[in-house]
């Protein structure tokens, strides 16, 4: 099974909170709402590289 892992940065303040695995197989961006301490709310994460 191969995995990759990728850091989720917050969409509005940009700071990387968290890290996940996903598979390397997948294409498409990963985009969840989790809570930001930055922003102090949930935001919309994006994966980076
Ligand atoms: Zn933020």
């Amino acid at each position: 099974m191969a995995e990759k892992k990728v850091a989720l940065a917050c969409t509005v303040c940009g700071s990387r909170n968290y890290t996940v695995s996903t598979n390397a197989n997948r294409t498409e961006r990963l985009a969840l709402k989790k809570f930001c301490k930055h922003c102090g709310k949930h935001t919309l994460h994006r994966e980076t590289r």
